[in-house]
């Protein structure tokens, strides 16, 4: 009797929800379901580079269920681009984990920073080293407040049509929601 799935958590919504081949109309083409959590397992592992152990950890689950995670998304990729298939990103049991927000005292500017990734090493637009949470989060002293400048669109993940482009720009602050 397989066991029930846990949640797994991921970092943020994908930036695309589907990928195809050019040139053929998507009514046309088969089509994979690449899950959310194995989206996240290779963003973690094969994009960033990250040690199963410690990708697992980001993640929330064991070292052993990651391993599972990752190959099969793995899998899943290299039929897509092997077999001409188109890939939707979507579904899984996942938990979006929420973004820290930091605020230069330099420049003022803001931007965010998934969980578990430590705490930045510089501002990125004035590569000043005088920021703080602004989120609400440890190290923030307020907390509760909703944030003046943030207006970064997040949750893109639902209604966004499956166009590409919704979250561009990570440094720039002035992000489009996707609608
Ligand atoms: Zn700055």
């Amino acid at each position: 009797m397989p066991r029930p799935k846990g949640f797994r958590r991921v970092a943020g919504a994908p930036i695309c929800e589907l990928y195809k081949p050019a040139g053929v109309p998507a009514s046309q083409l088969g089509e994979i379901v690449l899950e959310l959590d194995e989206m996240e397992a290779i963003r973690l592992a094969d994009a960033e580079g990250m040690y199963h152990v410690e990708a697992a950890r980001v993640m929330h689950v064991s070292r052993q269920t990651f391993g599972r995670i990752l190959e099969s998304g793995r899998r899943k990729v290299a039929n897509a681009l092997t077999r001409g298939l188109a890939l939707r990103i979507k579904g899984g049991r996942v938990k979006m984990a929420d973004m820290r927000v930091f605020r230069c005292r330099t420049c003022n500017s803001t931007w965010d920073e998934p969980f578990g990734t430590g705490r930045p090493e510089k501002c990125p637009e004035c590569g000043g080293g005088d920021f703080m949470r602004e989120d609400g989060g440890p190290g923030t002293g307020g907390g509760g407040q909703g944030g003046a400048g943030r207006g970064q669109g997040r949750g893109g993940a639902k209604g966004g049509g499956g166009r590409c482009g919704g979250r561009g720009g990570r440094r720039g602050g002035g992000r489009q929601s996707g609608f």
